[in-house]
């Protein structure tokens, strides 16, 4: 079957999906929960009965059946498979979620990390038959630095999130040990990400919300009248910028901005997630940053979401490096490798038990060797391109939420879907029916009913045109009047449409065995 084809053709025409016995459709198997496939009373193994073994457990034996479903090989492989085949991913398809930065994770990246010395290092051995290992650490610290000209790096935090509380946390101690306490007050844009006002106030701080102009940046007029002193005369602790911005557009200010923060005696935390869109390009260094995070999990193509742990390095300024977390890699005498375990009197102590994620760097470190500068600089390009493109390819049925070209994601605001009783929710679903996961929606909350696309470099002109004639179908079929199979939608997922506020606010965690 041509997809191709099927452009503007109706869903609705084909809506009365017959309801199966089996409760399958076609080949995707219908799978209930493991509780209900297995029983307790059944095993899938067959061991003898232990003989002679006394128990050590003084009296603590366990009493009762665990309750654990017994199933048996093939059944426990088909639940799972099943389960694996319900999921979208990036290996199955444009995942267009814009601020996530969902990229191919090369392979090359997974064999490397599954080379013996670095799957099997453990956090605990002997630190001169670990030297590899830190090689990789002091290597990659080297290649971050590079890309954001800042003197420092933590590598510990395990996210984003956790990156932006390793920075927060360098400035509140650089202010702490600067006898400047009073500085409490951070700005916030009001398009940034949660999490950036959440860290501030985890960190004691209180978010200060600035406005964004009509250009969808940061309101200079409104961030000076902010500024209320200079250095400790003013209560100013920093600001936290996302740059480009979660709009999706450069701040075309942000040196002054630094300038201004600096003078009032704060510091620039950026929200390094949109990375994606710098390396190679702009070093935040440049920019009068003192803080940034960089999630490896985007910029630097490591698995995320279900696909496995983030990492979120933190490159600091010459202002910040002294109050950095430890542990972290320096160089010996002896040209080998060492970890500073210990915090000075500067530092604001440790984040993590032991390194961070190491598979996270092994993998992002093979991504940024087997790229090289000019690659990295060229995916860059590709990712701002391929926004664009997709961009321009739609704004004609569909309506951008700010003029001009964007960096790396394109967003939509819901203009285009005024007065046709189809919502962005709607079209989100609709997307599913088309193949695609949907893209982010609703976020930036400064743009009404957004849709925030971030295509990545990964994709093809090929694969982007097959996406956009989807998007273009479904704009132009909302247009039309045909609001039924909005609301219906999804119709061929394996789950329909969810009360996914219920679902959020009253989550159904446990089984109840059925009363027999
Ligand atoms: C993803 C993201 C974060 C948080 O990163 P996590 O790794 O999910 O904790 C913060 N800010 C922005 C703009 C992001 O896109």
């Amino acid at each position: 079957m041509k997809t191709e084809g099927r452009t503007t053709a109706p869903v609705a025409a084909t809506m009365t999906a017959v309801k199966t016995v089996s409760g399958s459709q076609a080949l995707n198997q219908a799978t209930s929960l493991i509780f209900e496939t297995g029983t307790p009373r059944r095993t899938g193994i067959d061991f003898p009965e232990p003989k002679g073994t006394k128990s050590r457990l003084g009296g603590h034996d366990r009493q009762g059946e665990i309750g654990l479903p017994g199933l048996s090989e093939p059944e426990t492989m088909r639940h799972y498979v099943r389960l694996s085949q319900k999921n979208y991913a990036i290996d199955l398809g444009v995942y267009p979620l814009g601020s996530c930065t969902m990229k191919h994770n090369p392979r090359l990246n997974e064999k490397i990390a599954r080379m013996p010395g670095f799957a099997d290092v453990h956090p605990l051995q002997p630190i001169s038959t670990a030297q590899g290992a830190l090689e990789v650490m002091s290597v990659l610290s080297h290649w971050l630095m590079t890309l954001c000209n800042m003197p420092a790096v933590a590598l510990t935090p395990k996210a984003g999130a956790h990156g932006e509380l390793c920075g927060m946390m360098a400035i509140r101690a650089r202010l702490d040990h600067d006898g400047a306490s009073h500085k409490r007050r951070v700005l916030v844009p009001e398009s940034a990400h949660g999490t950036n006002p959440a860290t501030a106030v985890q960190c004691g701080f209180t978010v200060d919300e600035i406005p964004a102009n009509a250009g969808g940046r940061v309101d200079m007029d409104a961030l000076r009248a902010k500024l209320d002193g200079q250095g400790k005369d003013s209560d100013i602790a920093g600001i936290m910028l996302t740059n480009p911005n979660t709009c999706g557009l450069f701040e075309t200010d942000i040196i002054e901005i630094a300038e201004l923060i600096h003078k009032a005696g704060g510091y620039f935390y950026c929200d390094g997630a949109n990375f994606n869109a710098l390396v190679g390009r702009v070093r935040p260094g440049d920019l009068g940053v003192d803080a940034m995070h960089i999630n490896l999990h985007k910029t630097f193509s490591t698995p995320h979401g279900g696909g496995g742990p983030g990492s979120g390095p933190t490159v600091l300024s010459d202002a910040l490096k002294a109050h950095a977390p430890v542990p972290y890699v320096v160089k010996t005498a002896d040209g080998g490798f060492d970890l500073v375990e210990t915090p000075d009197e500067k530092s604001f102590g440790r984040m993590c038990a032991f390194h961070g994620n190491m598979g996270m760097y092994t993998r992002a470190l093979s991504y940024m060797m087997s790229h090289g500068s000019d690659g990295l600089k060229q995916a860059t390009e590709d990712a701002v391109l391929n926004a664009n493109y997709v961009q321009a390819s739609l704004s004609d049925v569909m309506t951008t939420a700010f003029e001009g070209t964007c960096m790396h994601e394109a967003l939509f605001d819901d203009r285009f879907l005024k007065d046709t009783g189809v919502e962005t929710l709607d079209f989100a679903k609709a997307m599913i029916d088309e193949g695609y996961h949907p893209m982010t929606m609703y976020f930036p909350l400064v743009v009404h009913g957004a849709m925030l696309i971030e295509p990545t470099e990964s994709e093809s002109k090929g694969e982007l045109d097959r996406f956009i004639r989807s998007m273009r179908s479904l704009a132009i079929r909302a247009k039309s009047g045909d609001i039924e199979s909005f609301k219906q939608a999804p119709i061929y997922a394996p789950m329909r449409r969810l009360d996914e506020t219920l679902a959020a606010r009253k989550p159904v965690l446990r089984w109840t065995p059925p009363s027999e």
